[in-house]
C-alpha cells in the first residue's frame, strides 16, 4: 500500500476554534490544546480547551435548533445526510490523512466513512411506530418514534473519524440534536467531519462539537440535566464515571467499552488464514483497536505451530510513521506507551515466556515518538493479569488451552466481551462455539465483522450495552410514544 501524502490542515480547519451553534469559536477561557503527531512531536494544530461553560453553550444551542430539526421531513433529514456522506466521499483523501496524522496509524484501506454514513442515511425516512389494537372498535391507537432532544457524545481518540460517525449520523438521523467531546490528543478528523456536516446543509446547531480533556469539558456533558440521553466510547473506568453521572440525571446512556478479545484456533484450525489475521488483528492501529484479538487461546496440539508462525509472522511487522510506508506506527502518548510498558513488566513478573518484542523501539526515527515493539508472551496462564486485562497496545497473549470446552471456558473467562474470532475447520465445532461465546460478534474463520454491511457493533458484559451500526441504529435513537385518540361519541 502506497504511503499517503500530507495535507495542509490549516486550509481545512481553523486553529484554535470549534463549532458551537453553527459558529467557529474559541474556548470561553482562552485556553488551548496542542494537538501532536505522536510519532514526532509535531504540533498539528491548537484546539480549544472547553470547559463547562462551552459545553453550557453548545447544548443551549443544540436545545434551540432541535425544535425544527424534530419537525424536519425524515426524508429532507435523509438528504442532508446522503449530502454529507457525499461530501465525506469527496473529501475522503484529508479525513483519512487527518486521522493518521492525529493518531499515528498508517493508512489503513478504504475509508468506510461515506458508506456509514449513506448507511445511516438510507435509515432515516424507515423509522416509524406501530398501530396498535384497541378494546373499543371507534379507538385509534399507535405508537410514534420521537426524539430524544440534545444527545451527548464523548468519543475515544483511536478511531476518531468512524467513532463521530457512529454517534453523530444516528442521532441527527432520528432527529435529535447533538452535542460531542472529541477526545483531546484527536479532535482534528471530527472537526473536519462537523464542518462537512455544516457545509453539506445541515442547519446550525444540531451538530455541535467542544473539543477539551476529559476532567473538564467531558465531565461537564453528562452532567448537564438538558442533556436527555448520552453516548460515551471509551475505557471502563471512565465509562463508569460517566454513567454515575448520568445516573444522577436520570439520562439514559450507551456504553461501548474496551475489549479482551479470544482469538479461539481449535487443533483443525487453517493457519495459513489464522496466523496473518491473527498478527493483524492485534497490529492494526498499534493494537489501540477495542476489538483487538489481544488473546490466542490454541489448542495444545497445535501449539508449538501456532508460536513458530506468529513469532515469524511478527518479525516482519514493519513499525514506523504514518506516511511511510508500515504496517504499525507509535502508541497515541506518553501516559499509553508507560501504560504497554507496564504491562511488558507485569508479564515478565507472571512468569508468561517473552517470545518476541517486549521493549520499547530506539534509535533515530523512533526518538520522538511512543514506538514499542510488537510482542508475544507465550505460556499464559488464562488468570494472568497479561490475559484478563486490556492493554490497549500490540501486545498479544498466547495461551494453550486442552480440546473445546476449555478453549471456551478461556475465552469467555474474562469481564469482557466485545469480539472473538473462532478458527476450525468443523462446522459444527464453529456453530457450537459462536453460539457459546459470550462476545458482541463472534467471527468464524476470519478476524471481524468488518466485511459485513450494518453488523451491529457493541458488548456483552463489561464491554458495554447499546449496539450502533446496526439496521436499527437511527431507531436507537427514538424514544416510544403511544397515543390513543377516542372515537366514541359518549363518554
Ligand atoms: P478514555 O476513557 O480515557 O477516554 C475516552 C473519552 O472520554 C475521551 O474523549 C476523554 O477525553 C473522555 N473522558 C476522560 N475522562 C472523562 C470524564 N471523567 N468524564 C467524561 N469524559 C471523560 O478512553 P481512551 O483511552 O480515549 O480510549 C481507549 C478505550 O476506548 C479502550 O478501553 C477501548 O477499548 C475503548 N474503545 C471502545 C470502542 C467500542 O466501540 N467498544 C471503540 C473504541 C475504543
Amino acid at each position: 500500500m502506497t504511503a499517503p501524502e500530507r495535507i495542509d490542515i490549516t486550509s481545512l480547519l481553523t486553529a484554535r476554534t470549534h463549532l458551537v451553534g453553527g459558529e467557529w469559536v474559541a474556548a470561553r477561557g482562552g485556553g488551548t490544546i496542542d494537538v501532536l503527531n505522536p510519532a514526532t512531536q509535531e504540533l498539528l494544530l491548537p484546539v480549544p480547551r472547553g470547559g463547562a461553560d462551552d459545553i453550557a453553550d453548545a447544548v443551549r444551542a443544540a436545545a434551540a435548533a432541535f425544535p425544527r430539526w424534530r419537525d424536519t421531513s425524515p426524508a429532507v433529514r435523509a438528504e442532508l445526510l446522503y449530502r454529507w456522506a457525499e461530501l465525506a466521499g469527496r473529501y475522503e483523501h484529508e479525513l483519512d490523512v487527518l486521522e493518521s496524522m492525529e493518531v499515528g496509524r498508517p493508512h489503513w484501506g478504504p475509508s468506510p466513512l461515506r458508506r456509514m454514513l449513506m448507511f445511516i442515511a438510507g435509515q432515516v425516512d424507515k423509522v416509524s411506530g406501530r398501530s396498535l389494537p384497541t378494546h373499543d372498535s371507534d379507538d385509534i391507537a399507535l405508537t410514534l418514534r420521537e426524539p430524544y432532544g440534545v444527545v451527548g457524545s464523548i468519543v475515544p481518540w483511536n478511531a476518531p473519524a468512524p467513532m463521530f460517525v457512529n454517534d453523530v449520523a444516528p442521532a441527527i438521523g432520528a432527529g435529535n440534536t447533538i452535542v460531542v467531546k472529541p477526545a483531546e490528543d484527536a479532535p482534528l478528523a471530527a472537526l473536519l467531519l462537523a464542518r462537512l456536516a455544516m457545509e453539506a446543509g445541515i442547519p446550525p446547531g444540531v451538530v455541535n462539537v467542544v473539543t477539551g480533556y476529559g476532567a473538564e469539558a467531558g465531565a461537564a456533558l453528562p452532567a448537564h440535566r438538558r442533556v436527555r440521553r448520552m453516548s460515551f466510547t471509551g475505557s471502563p473506568p471512565t465509562g463508569a464515571e460517566v454513567m454515575a453521572a448520568c445516573a444522577r440525571n436520570l439520562t439514559p446512556l450507551h456504553l461501548e467499552l474496551g475489549g479482551k478479545s479470544p482469538q479461539v484456533v481449535l487443533r483443525d484450525a487453517d493457519l495459513q488464514r489464522a496466523v496473518p489475521a491473527m498478527i493483524r488483528s492485534i497490529t492494526l492501529n498499534t493494537g489501540q483497536v477495542c476489538a483487538a484479538g489481544s488473546r490466542v487461546v490454541v489448542d495444545r496440539s497445535r501449539y508449538d505451530e501456532v508460536v513458530r508462525a506468529l513469532t515469524d509472522g511478527f518479525a516482519k511487522v514493519r513499525v514506523g510513521r504514518w506516511h511511510e510506508n508500515v504496517d504499525m506506527g507509535p502508541l497515541i502518548n506518553a501516559r499509553q506507551e508507560a501504560r504497554v510498558l507496564e504491562y511488558l513488566e507485569i508479564g515478565r513478573k507472571e512468569g508468561a515466556t517473552l517470545l518476541t518484542g517486549g521493549r520499547k523501539l530506539t534509535g533515530p526515527e523512533f526518538e520522538h515518538g511512543f514506538f514499542v515493539e510488537p510482542t508475544i508472551f507465550g505460556d499464559v496462564e488464562p488468570g494472568m493479569r497479561i490475559a484478563q486485562e486490556e492493554i490497549f497496545g500490540p501486545v498479544l497473549s498466547v495461551i494453550p488451552v486442552d480440546g473445546e470446552e476449555q478453549a471456551l471456558d478461556v475465552a469467555n473467562g474474562t469481564d469482557y466481551g466485545l469480539a472473538a474470532s473462532v478458527w476450525t475447520a468443523d462446522v459444527g465445532r464453529a456453530a457450537r462455539l459462536a453460539k457459546r461465546i459470550e462476545a458482541g460478534q463472534v467471527a468464524v474463520n476470519t478476524s471481524g465483522s468488518f466485511g459485513v454491511i450494518g453488523a451491529p457493533f457493541g458488548g456483552y458484559k463489561n464491554s458495554g450495552y447499546g449496539r450502533t451500526m446496526g439496521a436499527d441504529a437511527v431507531r436507537e435513537y427514538t424514544q416510544v410514544k403511544t397515543v390513543t385518540i377516542s372515537g366514541a361519541e359518549r363518554p
